[in-house]
């Protein structure tokens, strides 16, 4: 029904030219949300943010729990927990004590404090420059900070908490996300966060990922996976999966 020229989205059924905000609305009214394509944002060359943590990576601090993407973790519970997320797991988890001071990855505005974008029992989302947004979950209050507030990169936006409980007894640890297109797709945070990555210690959950034996070596890597759209369909509903 639509096709692109250079000049935007025009509809091939009346030539009739839309720019993008029209034709999303024109595409809703039909019915077609989840057709409409994500505005593309890239990874940069280098990382532009920093942890959401002080100090490095280890085991008595925080370490990856899960890592982002097509998990064996998230295949596993894609139709529970990540059925939003096309079945992949669409943040990173670094485990933390509940109550370690959760820092901001990088300059930008406060847009949502436990918004409808929840990941129980609090979170946070800042707005960076570039329509690139990140998502601090599972904090374990709600954080002082208010919408329209700005943080700078390093600046403390809330404590870390449990998923599970609010004890603190069950899966302690941050979500963290990277989302672009209007916070309606995630994209992989490794490639936007200065760290030494490979060296991090890892959790039991999502060390490893899902194989699909008709493209084994699709997604295999923690800088190769896919942006998520939320609510899209599954994308790792595989045939012959491995294991
Ligand atoms: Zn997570």
């Amino acid at each position: 029904m639509f096709r692109t020229t250079k000049r935007g989205k025009v509809c091939a059924c009346s030539g009739l030219f839309l720019s993008r905000r029209r034709f999303m609305a024109a595409a809703a009214a039909a019915g077609a949300v989840g057709f409409i394509p994500a505005e593309s944002v890239q990874p940069p060359p280098n990382p532009v943010f920093g942890l959401p943590f002080a100090g490095e990576p280890s085991l008595d601090g925080w370490s990856v729990k899960e890592w982002y993407g097509n998990t064996t973790f998230a295949y596993r519970m894609r139709q529970e927990f990540y059925r939003s997320g096309q079945g992949l797991h669409f943040g990173i988890d670094l485990t933390a004590h509940c109550g370690t001071p959760v820092l901001a990855i990088g300059e930008g505005v406060v847009r949502e404090v436990d918004g409808p974008r929840r990941a129980w029992p609090h979170h946070l989302i800042v707005e960076h420059t570039g329509g690139v947004y990140s998502l601090y979950g599972h904090l374990h209050e709600r954080s002082a900070l208010r919408v329209g507030d700005r943080v700078g990169r390093g600046d403390q936006v809330g404590v870390s908490g449990d998923s599970a409980t609010a004890q603190c007894e069950g899966s302690p640890h941050l979500h963290l996300e990277i989302r672009t297109n209007h916070l309606r797709s995630a994209t992989n945070p490794v490639p936007w966060i200065e760290a030494d990555w490979p060296a991090a210690p890892l959790g039991w959950t999502g060390a490893a990922f899902q194989v699909d034996l008709e493209n084994p070596t699709r997604w295999q890597s923690i800088y190769d996976q896919p942006d998520v759209q939320f609510w899209g369909a599954p994308l790792n509903d595989y045939a012959r999966p491995w294991p």
